[in-house]
């Protein structure tokens, strides 16, 4: 079987275990969760892995070398959805992982390192309110509070971890296993249209931003709709409508002044008490602040600390904003991003650097082991709902890469071992 039908096929079979009514949704922990990893593990064997459960709970095959060492190649990407999410996002990088196992068992290729194909414990935001549960906890980085988290079901994450093979103890000591990794690849659709407008096939992330969420909350006073003057109206919901605009502009602003990364969203908000009749007596927004340049985030927070007084000098308000999520600016191994530029070159494929605008697993990775983030194009940015869509053959260049990185670091360890 090609590369593109076998891709395709998995593709396919992985689209199978999801929630029919809400295609293609794939909660980790869920009943679907469980079906496609049972599959992946038997494909995993079938390709001559090792198959184990760590005790993050993540999943990995792996390809063991007959040479005398330590050293480890990860290759990984997960395979939760969000609700209604797509069929490519997270799993296009384990297929590929597969791909490659194939491919290096039709080719008869003894690596001298051993290859583990991932895939990471519950990516995406889940009912416990985190992310990337198995690289965090592969890197040490799930703190007490968080695992102690329950669900509305009554549900501790902790629980839930140890049901995937996961080990209570290792995490709440927070111990890493990333020793010997000496690379780590991730295959992932773009989920933007970078790539798609340039006409260009890959894209090397060169870092992941600043992730932040920022509470903001106003405060007026609620009154009536019919008999209070508009000069008299302390109107939250008003000044909270200026400040998105704000927010907006300014992002805008930043994002021309600056060739990296930089956007700002309110998507949600609360208004109280939401009455026809009653004027708004309070609002409360959250920020999604995702920035590479520190110097510009720290200005853009400035500009919008001062903007916050003039408005509640101006509209007779208070308002607070409160950092509650931080995640820090990671960049990925400048090495291991040249590699995948060179290889980029002898297979004829375009090739960009470019940012991430979203976090993913290698974000966790990365701040401990030489890692290195891929991306391929997606139709029209379009991701996180069932339209999205990525080309077999864009995946399939994808995965021909990573293969020939990793052949390429395979030729430099030999060359070492064998040249002394
Ligand atoms: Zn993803």
């Amino acid at each position: 079987m090609s590369k593109h039908k076998y891709i395709e096929k998995c593709i396919n079979q992985f689209a199978e275990f999801t929630d029919k009514e809400n295609p293609y949704t794939r909660h980790v922990f869920s009943a679907d969760f469980k079906k496609a990893r049972t599959w992946l593990s038997n494909e995993l064997k079938a390709l001559g892995c090792e198959v184990v459960r760590d005790y993050a709970g993540n999943l990995k095959g792996i390809l063991k070398t007959s040479k005398d060492t330590c050293k480890r190649v990860l290759i990984g990407s997960h395979l939760d959805t969000v609700f209604n999410g797509g069929r490519y996002d997270g799993i296009a990088g384990v297929v590929a992982g597969l791909s490659i196992l194939k491919s290096l068992e039709e080719n008869g290729i003894n690596l001298p390192f051993h290859l583990e194909i991932f895939d990471y414990l519950g990516e995406e935001l889940n009912e416990w309110n985190t992310s990337c549960v198995g690289t965090r906890g592969l890197t040490g980085q799930l703190t007490r509070e968080v695992l102690s988290r329950v669900n509305r079901d009554g549900d501790k994450l902790i629980d839930k971890i140890i049901e995937e093979g996961g080990d209570a103890e290792r995490l709440f000591a927070g111990l890493t296993d990333v020793e010997n990794v000496i690379g780590s690849f991730e295959l992932h659709i773009e989920q933007g249209s970078i790539l798609q407008n340039s006409n260009t096939k890959i894209g090397i992330v060169n870092s992941i931003p600043t992730i932040s969420r920022h509470q903001i909350s106003i405060m007026g006073q609620a009154g009536h709709t019919g008999t209070t003057s508009m000069t008299d109206r302390k109107d939250a919901l008003v000044s909270g409508a200026e400040l998105i605009q704000f927010i907006n502009k300014c992002a805008k602003e930043m994002c021309h002044k600056s060739n990296r990364h930089f956007v700002a969203t309110v998507g949600k908000i609360d208004v109280s008490p939401n009455a026809v009749t009653i004027i708004p007596s309070s609002v409360e927004m959250l920020l999604d602040l995702r920035v590479v340049d520190s110097k510009l985030r720290e200005q853009f927070l400035r500009l919008l600390d001062q903007e916050c007084l003039l408005k509640e000098n101006k509209d007779n308000v208070s308002i607070n904003v409160k950092e509650i999520a931080f995640s820090k600016y990671v960049e990925m191994d400048k090495s291991l991003n040249s590699i995948i530029q060179d290889c980029a070159k002898m297979n004829e494929l375009s090739a960009i650097y470019m940012d991430s605008g979203a976090g993913h697993d290698t974000a966790h990775l990365a701040k401990f082991i030489p890692a290195s983030l891929i991306f391929i194009p997606c139709l029209d940015g379009h991701s996180h709902c069932p339209e999205e869509f990525a080309e077999i053959d864009d995946i399939v260049n994808g995965a021909n890469l990573i293969e020939t990185a990793i052949m390429n670091m395979a030729n430099q360890l030999e060359f070492n071992v064998n040249g002394g």
